[in-house]
């Protein structure tokens, strides 16, 4: 039983790798696709091999420019053409190894920070499974805290203030929340101290005001969006996946996720778009993004 599981997953996963080849080899003779609009790619961890394969690629056949930039681009209904802003969510402490690769390669990513940053302790969500997780984020907030208590574990995951203060210059630094909640379980208070205090968390180590929010699990509502714009937030970044075109909504940004192992034949039919269409076949299904789990658990 456990032998036919295992055939099953290794085939579905030959034939992954062998259509990731496929998208790879078509950009390849073909030319990558030229497109309008903006893609932001959402990293969590990545190694520097891979990391520094991406970059190459992309500096090679498109632009990368800066989060702010994008914006100001918005501001002046500037076109906006086969371009790229580069993420990351939750601060892990191993994006440190990348500077030395952003640094090199002259762009400015964005890294958005929780209140895990300077702590010992690791993310209350690492190592659930995707079961697990949607679990307990179906909880309401105050159920979760308490609930998580128990699992914190002296393990730090997150950068710490030596490291972000060498990448303040190279970096630009964005909130993610203090806890990392599920921002629609949370009561308008618990909103608004989870944005207010991750804010003054930024500003206090990058001496910049933040403009830009991006929700933990891409999960929020209009609660989020209004108090955003009310304290004058500029965007907010959604985890659903897609190209940001020209009069896009920017308070739902959309994002490409790119995931840890990640290497170039996978990371182009991520940014081809076509990776999200196929992986919703039936034989595929199990590789379905979290944004669809979630959201097809929530429907
Ligand atoms: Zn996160």
């Amino acid at each position: 039983m456990l032998n036919t599981m295992l055939k099953k997953s290794q085939l579905r996963n030959n034939i992954k790798n062998f259509l990731f080849k496929i998208i790879y080899f078509k950009n390849y003779f073909t030319g990558p696709g030229n497109f309008d609009g903006v893609k932001i790619l959402l990293y969590h961890d990545i190694g520097k091999v891979f990391f520094e394969e991406h970059i190459r690629y992309l500096k090679s056949k498109y632009k990368i420019i800066s989060l702010s930039q994008m914006l100001k681009n918005y501001e002046k209904g500037l076109e906006m053409k086969n371009t790229f802003v580069i993420t990351f969510d939750d601060g892990i402490k191993e994006n440190f190894e990348l500077l030395e690769i952003i640094i090199r390669n002259n762009f400015k990513p964005t890294i958005f920070i929780t209140g895990y940053v300077n702590s010992d302790l690791k993310f209350w969500f690492s190592g659930l499974s995707q079961k697990k997780l949607i679990q307990f984020l179906n909880l309401e907030n105050k159920s979760r805290l308490k609930k998580i208590k128990s699992n914190y574990v002296n393990k730090r995951e997150s950068l710490n203030h030596i490291e972000i203060e060498q990448m303040k210059d190279y970096v630009d630094f964005q909130p993610h929340t203090i806890s990392h909640p599920s921002l629609i379980k949370c009561s308008i208070d618990e909103i608004k101290f989870e944005i207010i205090e991750s804010s003054d968390l930024v500003n206090k180590i990058s001496g910049s005001v933040p403009f830009a929010f991006a929700p933990p699990f891409g999960i929020y509502d209009d609660r989020v969006i209004n108090f955003l714009k009310e304290i004058g937030f500029k965007c907010c970044l959604s985890i659903k996946p897609g190209t940001n075109k020209k009069n896009e909504n920017l308070f739902e940004l959309k994002r490409i996720g790119i995931p840890k192992h990640c290497d170039l034949f996978e990371f182009v039919s991520r940014i081809d778009g076509i990776w999200d269409k196929i992986r919703k076949l039936p034989l595929l299904k199990n590789y379905s993004s979290f944004y669809n789990q979630f959201y097809e658990k929530q429907s």
